[in-house]
């Protein structure tokens, strides 16, 4: 941690910060310039808050210099890490993993409609929510146990891994029969209780970043179920809320290479949720790809203007399978393959 102390700072001001950061456990090291003096605390100490020191009296700046988590920091494992799953398919790797289906799981039909569908395409994991985060306690709330059947039994049937998302501790023990990965929500990202949970288990985890989320704190809320001893997290863009409304959120398609840089763990974007317009759906993913995501989440329904949720970000079918051609051709490009 950097702390550059103000012009007016006097021996005594610059004294009690020193003292402050060696009780903090830090070694300082200070240089002190013709105008000013600037502190250096080097310390493994991670778990700091910058502010108790800005606010201590002649004090004009402090900047940390490492990051507050350790186990989602790439440092942590700099060849990154692959997630493996017992039919062979990664994450993390080469090959982009395609996770495709519907928002919602809505009957047999729809569920076995949409598998065949976006198998046939090349997806290698199916989506769809048992349980879902609505808006309005008046929405389609999911089919719950029902609707976790369905997705495994579908899943078995056309060869796919199964993903789907758990918003409550009580819901851990119910899915872990029916489901490969689970993914936590971005209204979840910061629901500690439900992280601290879910780093007790082996099940990978994919971890949506909250619409007002920094990556700091994405990476964080990975840090939670890491600490636990779950290291299979991977973290999804899936657009922040910004002051543009023409689209549902704004997709930050830079967190990709950020989310690289900062942290070993795979970084999945969500183009659906992330623009919530059809139309926007497939430059979106062709970006992230071309970002380096090592997987997209993409939602396809076979009947969208009929769906219970998210209709109009639902791909058709034939646009889906048009956007996995243009995949395979963007992937090579970036040094991947499409699973
Ligand atoms: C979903 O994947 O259907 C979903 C509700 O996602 P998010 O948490 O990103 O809104
Ligand atoms: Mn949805």
């Amino acid at each position: 941690m950097i702390v550059a102390m103000q012009e007016a700072a006097t021996e005594e001001q610059i004294q009690v910060v020193t003292e402050h950061l060696i009780q903090m456990g830090f070694s300082v090291h200070r240089t002190t310039g013709e105008r000013q003096t600037i502190l250096a605390a080097v310390g493994s100490r991670t778990d700091f808050d910058t502010r108790n020191l800005e606010v201590l009296t002649g004090v004009m700046e402090v900047h940390r210099i490492s990051a507050p988590y350790k186990l989602a920091g790439r440092s942590f494992r700099p060849q990154g890490t692959v997630i493996e799953f017992p039919n062979g398919v990664k994450v993390g790797g080469k090959e982009i993993l395609v996770i495709a289906g519907p928002c919602s799981v809505e009957s047999r039909e729809q569920l076995f409609t949409v598998a065949e569908l976006v198998a046939r395409a090349g997806a290698r994991a199916l989506r769809g929510g048992a349980f879902k985060p609505r808006t309005s306690p008046y929405s389609f709330q999911g089919l719950g146990l029902d609707a976790l059947k369905l997705l495994r039994d579908a899943g078995e049937k056309y060869n796919l891994l199964v993903i789907s998302e758990v918003m409550e501790i009580s819901q851990i023990e119910l899915m872990l029969p029916y489901v490969d990965i689970l993914q936590v929500g971005a209204r979840n990202m910061q629901n500690f209780n439900l992280l601290r949970e879910l780093g007790k288990l082996k099940t990978p985890v994919l971890l949506k970043r909250g619409i007002a989320a920094t990556l700091e704190e994405l990476l964080l809320s990975a840090e939670y179920i890491m600490a636990g001893g779950n290291y299979r997290v991977i973290c999804c863009e899936r657009g922040i809320r910004t002051f543009e409304t023409y689209t549902r959120n704004t997709l930050d398609i830079c967190a990709i290479p950020i989310v690289h840089k900062l942290s070993h763990l795979p970084m999945a974007a969500d183009p659906s949720h992330g623009t919530g317009r059809r139309d926007k759906v497939a430059p979106m993913a062709r970006a992230a790809v071309a970002a380096g995501a090592d997987a997209l989440l993409i939602e396809v329904h076979h009947d969208p203007d009929n769906a219970l949720s998210d209709g109009a970000q639902s791909l058709y079918p034939k646009q889906f399978s048009e956007l996995m051609d243009a995949l395979r051709m963007i992937a090579p490009a970036v040094g991947r393959t499409i699973a």
